[in-house]
């Protein structure tokens, strides 16, 4: 079986976010960009699965600049066989990448899509179940758990009420949540042989994919600063000041 996974780049998650002085968006220039996490999280699911001889072969695809091609070495260094980038100047947003992502399934026919269960910057928890719909595919969504039993995925997802497990037929649509595994790091002599590890690139027009965008981002605001707190001495005066200064009790 084959496995397709998506890797976006986005702005590291340790670095500080800052809104454009135009408030066009936030800045990624001269910033730290890195694979978003719940992907890495996808791959190191994608190389256990081929570690236990359950999957062939892992292709890693990202969309986007050219800079991708950065994050699709990181899915090489880490495991992943070979990787595919669909150049354009941006990020699209999640229907487009949903169809990119259709298109690319087409022609490598995986038994498996995993994503992300969303991408960290703009947060759209949206383009796994697009996909699913787009393919018509069965999906399990926030996995915390995977396994391959006779053919079928079988997924364990964190819902409010417990853990829910799900049969899916393959081929199928899988997002991963933060508890389904540790990703590793890539190893040195991984990072060297990640290097002769081929990446094709594609453009949207190839794949025949329309990406105009439906969605327009009017503006970007931080969120307002919060006032500083007050620290109280005692019990009786934090719900004195509840009631008479909050007025909540
Ligand atoms: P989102 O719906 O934007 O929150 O993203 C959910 C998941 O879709 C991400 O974790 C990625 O696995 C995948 N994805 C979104 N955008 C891209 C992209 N530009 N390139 C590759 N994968 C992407």
């Amino acid at each position: 079986m084959k496995i397709l996974v998506c890797v976006k780049r986005v702005v590291d998650y340790n670095v500080k976010v800052r809104v454009r002085a135009d408030h066009t968006d936030v800045e990624t220039n001269g910033v730290k960009m890195s694979m978003n996490p719940f992907d890495e999280i996808a791959v190191e699911e994608a190389i256990r699965l081929k570690e236990r001889g359950l999957a062939s072969e892992i292709v890693a695809l990202s969309i986007g600049p050219a800079a991708c091609a950065e994050t699709l070495r990181t899915a090489l260094a880490m495991g992943a066989d070979r990787g595919i980038l669909v150049e354009m100047p941006h990020s699209p947003e999640p229907l487009a990448v949903a169809k990119l992502v259709r298109a690319v399934a087409e022609r490598e026919q995986p038994g498996l899509i995993i994503l992300g269960k969303q991408a960290i910057d703009d947060d759209m928890n949206a383009t796994g179940q697009m996909l699913a719909a787009l393919l018509g595919w069965p999906q399990g969504t926030f996995a915390s758990r995977l396994e391959i039993v006779e053919s079928a995925a079988k997924v364990t997802r964190e819902i409010d009420g417990g853990l829910e497990t799900l049969r899916l037929s393959l081929p199928a649509i899988i997002t991963t949540d933060l508890r389904l595994n540790e990703p590793r790091y890539a190893s040195l002599p991984n990072i060297m042989k990640a290097r002769k590890k081929p990446i094709d690139t594609l453009t949207p027009q190839a794949l025949d994919v329309d990406v105009a965008p439906r969605l327009t981002l009017l503006s970007v605001t931080e969120p307002p600063t919060r006032k500083a707190g007050v620290k109280v001495d005692s019990v009786e005066e934090l719900v004195a000041k509840l009631k008479r200064e909050a007025k909540v009790i």
